[in-house]
């Protein structure tokens, strides 16, 4: 059992595309992680196109992780059902990694400019730490104005220069890497299943496979 710092990645996965996977890859790496752990989220109170199943969407995860042995899934979340709280996540996760593990929740910069709107959400902080990825659309030099005040002050108060900082305590740091600009979203992949172009190439053929057996997004 690997006792390094474990990274934790929310999101619909609605479905799991390239610009998921690179984020995990490249903060695993640079914060050199003992672990990316995807946890598919329940089903969210409100989605403007219809979206998959959660067995399905936990399903895709599974088929775009097989190959990486870093990578592992939690479908803790849609086994619940209902739109769950990461803050209930968490605690459950830290009572049974202990007080002494490190963990990282990873974000994507669009998530992260969310996250005072979250339930609990300084109290996430206490249980882990934050790992933000730029994503394209939210560039470096203008997304710091774009914090509410509070979430900037605690940024501020937190930050931590290198991502690395999160093997020196278990959790409380919040970190900001760049990461490759990959301009993927799930919403496009549903868009253009829908509309019957291709998504092929922004997202792992074993996915896209799936998709179409299961005649998903259509
Ligand atoms: P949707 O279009 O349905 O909102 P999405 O592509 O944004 O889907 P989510 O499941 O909402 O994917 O996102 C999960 C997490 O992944 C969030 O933290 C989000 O910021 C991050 N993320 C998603 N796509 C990218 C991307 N292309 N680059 C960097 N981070 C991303
Ligand atoms: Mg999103």
């Amino acid at each position: 059992m690997p006792s390094g710092p474990i990274g934790i990645f929310g999101g619909t996965f609605d479905p799991i595309h390239y610009g998921h996977l690179r984020l995990a890859q490249e903060i695993l790496e640079h914060a050199k992680l003992a672990e990316v752990r995807f946890v598919p989220s329940g089903t969210p109170p409100h989605r403007g196109r219809p979206g998959a199943d959660p067995h399905h969407r936990v399903e895709m995860v599974r088929l775009a992780t097989a190959d990486n042995a870093s990578f592992t899934v939690d479908d803790r979340e849609t086994q619940r059902g209902g739109p769950g709280y990461t803050y209930d996540t968490l605690t459950e996760l830290r009572q049974q990694i202990g007080r002494q593990r490190s963990m990282a929740l990873l974000l994507g910069a669009d998530a992260f400019l969310d996250f005072a709107t979250w339930h609990r959400w300084r109290e996430l902080l206490d249980l882990a730490h934050i790992i933000v990825a730029y994503r394209p659309g939210y560039p470096i030099d203008t997304w710091q104005a774009r914090m509410p005040g509070a979430l900037a002050h605690e940024y501020a108060a937190r930050y931590m220069q290198q991502p690395l900082a999160v093997h020196l305590a278990p959790s409380g740091g919040i970190a900001a890497v760049s990461m490759t600009g990959l301009d993927i979203s799930a919403t496009f992949v549903r868009s253009a299943v829908h509309d019957g172009s291709s998504p092929r190439y922004l997202l792992p053929d074993a996915v896209l496979a799936y998709i179409e057996a299961h005649r998903l997004y259509h």
